[in-house]
């Protein structure tokens, strides 16, 4: 256990747990002390029978009707309260006043049927064990009921009743026996429940750990699968997961018949900015040349970094003719770059290379050769142009 349990009231030591443990149960001690209450009340209702028996319908047993009316309407009271509110949270002592008012009511039936003490007694030790089986909150509380109702009979019994001191003094002993009794079966059935709390708590908490632990392990799974998707320095697709989307939209353009295209970007001379202006500054043409990219080409589109200085795009539904519309927009977009700082002076120019992906070709390796092929050819014919490749071609 990690908490410490009273070793008297088997109650957590801790004032917080033990709270928390009392909300947890409370609907049931509501529906337990409302059950009880309503046989409590049944009970005192059906003795005045027996009241009738002894009495007839002399003043005491008047006397004594009215004593268990207003007990019968205590209890009724008490259910109704106990059921409908939350008050046993704050006010446990609650569950003692019908105890109290029933050992009460006990003593005062001693006063006017002194000749009826056996049965008296009987009852007096049923109450005392009803009391602790019914406290699962408030030992202290039955403790202090059970030792006023068994003090207050003996005392009754010997005063009004002229019992003789030797049965007083059995009687005493049965009834400390009785209270015994029912103080261990309280505090062990107090103790398991408790155990019972806790061990749900622990389950609780160790299934919340987890369920931790697994959302840390998504975030960082999703992180991870970024990183290994993405190009660090564009934000574009990498190679890998560049492919890796040309091909299913490869797959979706197919299935539909719709032509796809492939266009390979690469900057031209970009090894004398970076000689020229530094590895920095060509880091930040590289960028500036992803974001005209991603501005050019449209949703369904992939785009990616292929390598070094080198960018690549998938157009699904875009034939050759379309294909080099949208080309000709991005080279002229990148040519009409003005950057900023020392990099002012640069005019950023790119080559590019189409092509479109033939009926009877079955993946993309064919037509990104001949992308490249039209690259190498635009570089090899002055740079700054678009040029195709088609099957058989040069
Ligand atoms: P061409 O017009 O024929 O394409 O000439 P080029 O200078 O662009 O081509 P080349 O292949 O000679 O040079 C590419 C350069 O790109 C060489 C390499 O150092 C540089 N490079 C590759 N990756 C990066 C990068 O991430 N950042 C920077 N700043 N430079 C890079
Ligand atoms: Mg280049
Ligand atoms: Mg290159």
């Amino acid at each position: 256990m990690r908490y410490q349990l009273s070793p008297v009231t088997a109650q957590f030591r801790d004032a917080g747990t033990e709270r928390a443990f009392r909300a947890s149960i409370l609907p049931k001690v509501q529906e337990d002390s409302w059950l009880t209450l309503i046989v409590a009340a049944a009970g005192m209702a059906m003795f005045s029978i027996s009241d009738y028996g002894f009495l007839g319908l002399s003043p005491e047993f008047y006397v004594l009707l009215g004593i268990r009316v207003t007990l019968i309407a205590t209890c009724l009271v008490l259910a109704f309260v106990l059921r409908s509110s939350d008050a046993l949270l704050t006010r446990p002592w609650l569950l003692s006043v019908a105890p109290v008012m029933i050992a009460t009511g006990s003593l005062s039936i001693i006063v006017l049927r002194p000749h009826t003490l056996t049965t008296q007694f009987i009852a007096v030790v049923i109450i005392v064990m009803a009391f602790y089986l019914f406290s699962p909150i408030l030992l202290w509380g039955m403790i202090g009921a059970s030792l006023y109702l068994g003090i207050g009979f003996l005392a009754g019994a010997w005063y009004w009743g002229d019992l003789p001191w030797d049965t007083v003094r059995a009687y005493g002993l049965l009834l400390i026996m009785a209270n015994v009794v029912g103080y261990v079966v309280a505090r062990r059935l107090a103790r398991l429940q408790r155990q019972q709390f806790e061990a749900l708590n622990e389950e609780r908490l160790s299934k919340q750990r987890l369920m931790e632990e697994v959302a840390r392990r998504e975030a960082l799974e999703k992180r991870l699968r970024i990183m290994a998707d993405t190009d660090e320095l564009t934000g574009l697709a990498n190679r890998r997961c560049f492919l890796e989307q040309a091909r299913t939209a490869f797959g979706a353009a197919r299935s539909r018949e719709r032509p796809f295209s492939l266009c390979m970007i690469d900057v031209d001379n970009f090894k004398a900015i970076n000689d020229g202006w530094g590895h920095d500054c060509g880091d930040k043409v590289l960028r500036e040349v992803a974001a005209a990219c991603l501005a050019t080409f449209r949703e369904g589109d992939a785009v990616g970094r292929f390598g070094g200085e080198e960018f690549v795009a998938a157009l699904p539904g875009a034939d050759m003719a379309d294909a080099r519309r949208i080309a000709e927009r991005l080279r002229e977009t990148i040519a009409g770059l003005r950057l900023d700082g020392p990099l002012a002076p640069v005019r950023v120019t790119v080559t590019i290379g189409l092509a479109e992906v033939q009926p009877r070709e079955t993946g993309l390796e064919p037509a990104l050769k001949r992308a490249d092929a039209a690259l190498y050819r635009g570089k090899r014919s002055g740079r700054n142009v678009v040029l195709e490749m088609t099957p058989g071609a040069g």
